[in-house]
């Protein structure tokens, strides 16, 4: 970590460059005058507080030089410095200001959304010393003329004698311990102090399982690299032992003192990672999500940047937590859409990671069953280096999936009968079975049947899910709840019914097809918590769960050995979405959830009901696999120049009035286009869902060879730009390499 340099001498004037935490381009210059007391000197990457117009903000210190003397009186001075030393060290800063230009998002903004959020506020870190004591020489030398009857004084000084405690330690005796502890203090025998907890012992990480000769591989392949920049991509098939290697990559990295970090795309994986990871490393593993309460990720946030921890494993955001001497970076399921932030500060964290690596000079690994197509198009231009996992670890083979074409079928619920029958097949045998569909609450509309109008919500262009549950119904675009004794206004005598299928009709259905087996549903509305999460997790794998049904938190990551048979309940929603990644995400989706099943000894079976048996996207994913179906879709995308073939960016306009954002862009476009005549840029159009949350958006799409031309084309425009969406009070972003087009 930086220090904060040698104290300059009393009165020496110099000039502090803040990015203030706003959204303002531009960074401010301050005043700031050594001062004979200790007080902390700005330093670049600490926090100050200034002056800012008839406010004070916190901004963030990104350069320091000394001032001319003339220069001195027109600058505001700072009010404090907050951070006697920095948060930040110079590593974060560049990959900060790398991805301020890249994202053209304003570098303070950039800065204050890296922060854990206490420290956005004038606050400082929390105090994390604890209550501590120790054994003084007199208790030393105490120790051996106890008495036979001072059982109590003897148990403590001996718990000291093996090391300083702090009150948990001390608890595990079992009397009333503070009550000795007390004489035993005022006798000189014990120290009572005030200090930081000691960090945790650097056990040596248990060892792995014996790889095979493709994980031997790849695992020598990244490690040859350590000390240099190298992408590669460990291109295994579900349940190929991806995990053990980065593993085992990660115990070489420790091993030579450094650290790693591991980012995966959505807390409901990060449990049956992060116990893989403690059975291995032990106390040295960090763990981040946005699951955790505010404290909680401030102390993990603090523990990283301080070097307490060996291996950080999260989601997107701890992409910015600072790791002294990072010498390995992994990101898991790289082709998640999950790692784009979508909203704020618009960033790819898959992405930001490469950069980091690259600015690290360390290797980093991308790990996937499915690669996005970025990633292919890299491997095939030779900037990064591909790692097969070719085999299932355990298992035989990864299972292949069978349509079942429903055409004609009834379906009870949802579910026809050859999907029915194969899941009493695999229950008697007492294995589990996983059912996906990816729709939650009871029913995804609710039709008046006296007037035929379906409930829409009045501040989105969307229609109500119904949970039945909560007896209410849902937007799920704006959260807004309405309960359904709210008498409905269509018609003179309304009739409301669900229409449709959703994780909650499902179980319903399941539960009456199957009284004698236990059911659970994993989704956004049954996993409220961390906690309700591991209880169903640990249900699952303690075999007390028989049919799990849940949307895409089931298709991601989870490892059950007892699971044989995937049922997709319906795939044929998403086979024709309109963006040009909804393909890539299908036959993603398809490959992810089907890996569940057979994952150990027992064979697995994947069924898949569809309208649609013949679609070009299904048979080539079905017949020929992922990888068949990637060349396909590369070519397509090259023919249509669209990423990765393309670079391309969307500025989104929003307003509570419905004619402003494309008045806005047009405005934008024309002078993009002025600027550029030869610049594609699409014309303004309504998003797919104009109205959302009581605000009208729309969209215009930039496409250009290359991000530069797309960097050098926005850039240059940004300041007016901003101007002209305060004069029309419209609410504009980019988003550079957009996940999705609507
Ligand atoms: P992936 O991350 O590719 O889905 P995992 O690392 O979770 O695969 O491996 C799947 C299963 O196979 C896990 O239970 C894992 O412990 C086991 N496994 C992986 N590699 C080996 C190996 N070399 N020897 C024995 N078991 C292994
Ligand atoms: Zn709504």
């Amino acid at each position: 970590m930086a220090d904060a340099g040698p104290a300059p001498v009393p009165g020496a004037v110099l000039r502090v460059t803040v990015a203030v935490f706003a959204p303002l381009r531009q960074c401010y210059d301050y005043r700031w005058e050594a001062r004979a007391e200790a007080a902390p000197t700005p330093a670049e990457g600490a926090r100050v507080w200034v002056p800012f117009g008839r406010s004070h903000r916190v901004g963030i210190v990104v350069a320091v030089a000394a001032l001319e003397t003339e220069e001195a009186a027109r600058l505001k001075a700072i009010d404090e410095v907050l951070d006697a030393t920095p948060l930040l060290d110079a590593a974060m800063l560049t990959l900060a200001r790398w991805s301020s230009g890249y994202y053209q998002h304003p570098l303070g903004d950039v800065l204050a959304s890296l922060l854990p959020t206490r420290l956005r506020r004038r606050e400082g870190l929390p105090d994390i010393s604890q209550e501590r004591w120790r054994l003084a020489p007199a208790g030393a030398a105490a120790l051996p003329t106890l008495k036979a009857n001072a059982r109590r004084q003897r148990a403590v000084l001996e718990l000291l004698a093996a090391g300083d405690a702090d009150s948990a330690r001390m608890a595990t005796l079992d009397f009333a311990w503070r009550e000795v502890v007390r004489r035993l203090v005022a006798r000189g025998e014990v120290e009572h102090y005030r200090g930081e907890a000691a960090p945790a012992p650097r056990e040596a990480p248990a060892v792995g399982v014996a790889l095979n000769d493709e994980q031997q591989t790849a695992v020598d392949a990244v490690t040859a690299s350590f000390d240099r920049f190298q992408p590669f991509v460990l291109d295994g098939v579900t349940g190929s032992g991806k995990t053990e290697v980065y593993l085992e990559a990660i115990a070489r990295c420790l091993a030579r003192g450094q650290r790693a970090l591991v980012l995966v795309p959505e807390i409901a994986l990060t449990q049956q990672l992060v116990a893989r990871f403690r059975a291995r490393f032990g106390e040295r593993v960090g763990l981040l999500h946005s699951g955790l309460g505010e404290r909680q990720r401030l102390l993990t946030w603090d523990a990283c940047r301080r070097g307490r921890v060996g291996v950080l494993i999260g989601t997107r955001s701890a992409v910015w937590v600072g790791l002294p001497g990072l010498g390995l970076v992994v990101v898991d399921e790289e082709h998640d859409g999950s790692y784009k932030q979508q909203d704020g500060f618009r960033y790819s964290a898959r992405d930001v990671a490469i950069v980091r690596a690259q600015q690290a000079g360390i290797p980093v690994v991308l790990g996937s069953a499915t690669p996005s197509l970025e990633t292919l198009a890299n491997l095939a231009r030779g900037r990064y280096q591909r790692l097969a996992l070719t085999q299932r670890a355990l298992a035989q083979a990864v299972p292949a999936i069978e349509c079942i074409d429903v055409r004609g079928l009834k379906l009870a619920g949802g579910l026809g009968e050859t999907l029915l029958r194969a899941m009493r097949e695999h229950l008697a045998r007492g294995e589990q079975v996983v059912l996906f569909l990816n729709r939650r609450g009871y029913a995804p509309l609710l039709i008046c049947r006296s007037c035929g109008e379906p409930r829409r919500c009045d501040r989105c262009d969307a229609y109500l899910v119904y949970h039945k549950g909560a007896d209410s119904a849902r937007c799920h675009h704006c959260d807004k709840l309405w309960p359904m004794r709210r008498p409905a206004h269509c018609c003179e005598l309304p009739d409301i019914a669900p229409i449709g299928l959703g994780t909650e009709r499902l179980e319903e259905t399941v539960s009456a097809e199957f009284p004698d087996h236990r059911v659970c549903r994993m989704d956004r509305d049954t996993v409220r918590s961390e906690r309700a999460l591991g209880a169903m997790l640990e249900d699952i794998a303690a075999g007390r769960v028989d049919i799990l049904i849940g949307t895409q938190m089931v298709a991601k990551g989870f490892d059950f050995a007892a699971v044989t048979l995937v049922g997709i309940v319906d795939a044929d929603s998403r086979l024709y979405a309109l963006d040009f990644r909804a393909e890539e995400r299908l036959a993603q989706l398809l490959v992810q959830v089907a890996g569940r099943a057979g994952r150990a000894a027992r064979p697995g079976r994947v069924l898949i009901q569809t309208h649609q048996p013949h679609h070009p996207v299904l048979r080539r994913v079905i017949d020929e696999g992922y990888a068949a179906y990637a060349a396909v879709a590369l070519e397509e995308r090259r023919a249509a120049e669209l990423p990765p073939f393309a670079a391309m960016a969307i500025v989104r306009a929003e307003s509570p009035q419905a004619t402003r954002p494309l008045e806005f862009l047009g405005e934008l476009r024309q002078r993009l286009r002025a600027l550029d005549p030869a610049a594609d840029v699409s014309y303004p159009i309504p998003a797919l869902m104009e109205r959302r949350a009581g605000r009208y958006r729309a969209l215009v799409v930039i496409r250009a060879a290359t991000r530069a031309a797309i960097g050098r084309l926005l850039g240059a425009h940004l300041d007016d730009f901003d101007t002209l969406a305060r004069e029309q009070r419209v609410r504009y972003a980019i988003d550079i390499d957009p996940q999705d087009t609507l």
